[in-house]
């Protein structure tokens, strides 16, 4: 068994969709970054290479890439899941937490937990994403994203 930890945070920025976990989401900012800045595929996207202490998102898809401007983060998160396969080990569950003032992600949460099964190949009763408001933190301009999985051998 392993596990791995990924963390994200991007900055909301007006008049550009808004992305989380692949969903487009109805909203009047969007999260800017050299990507799509969809901040909880990027925290997935960490905890999977960092369960298998394969590096991190910088060191395969470096934000200075012109290559990676405006991508899908879904070519982000293959690429861990890959790098999963290829060190012999599958995905048993994903934990996740959002931390953003607005939108609201519950009415959402069920879509997006699909669509990130989708994307890892898993059931989505072993995708959780849960969201919270930045109480006190003064963060209300940005999405923050924690993520956590478990592998086990194949
Ligand atoms: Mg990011």
């Amino acid at each position: 068994m392993r596990i791995g930890y990924g963390w994200d945070s991007h900055e909301f920025k007006p008049g550009i969709p808004l992305k989380i976990g692949g969903v487009t989401l109805p909203h009047d900012q969007g999260l800017a970054g050299h990507s799509d800045g969809d901040v909880l595929l990027h925290a997935l996207t960490d905890a999977l290479l960092g369960a298998v202490a394969a590096g991190d998102i910088g060191g395969y898809f470096p934000p200075a890439d012109p290559r990676w401007k405006g991508a899908d983060s879904a070519v982000f998160l293959r690429e861990a899941m890959e790098q999963v396969k290829r060190a012999g080990y599958s995905v048993v569950n994903v934990d996740s937490t959002l931390i953003l003032a607005a939108p609201k992600i519950g009415p959402h949460a069920a879509k997006i937990r699909e669509h990130v099964a989708g994307l890892m190949g898993i059931d989505a009763r072993a995708v959780s994403v849960k969201a919270k408001t930045p109480e006190g933190m003064g963060t209300d301009h940005a999405a923050i994203a924690h993520a956590v999985v478990l592998l086990e051998g194949r």
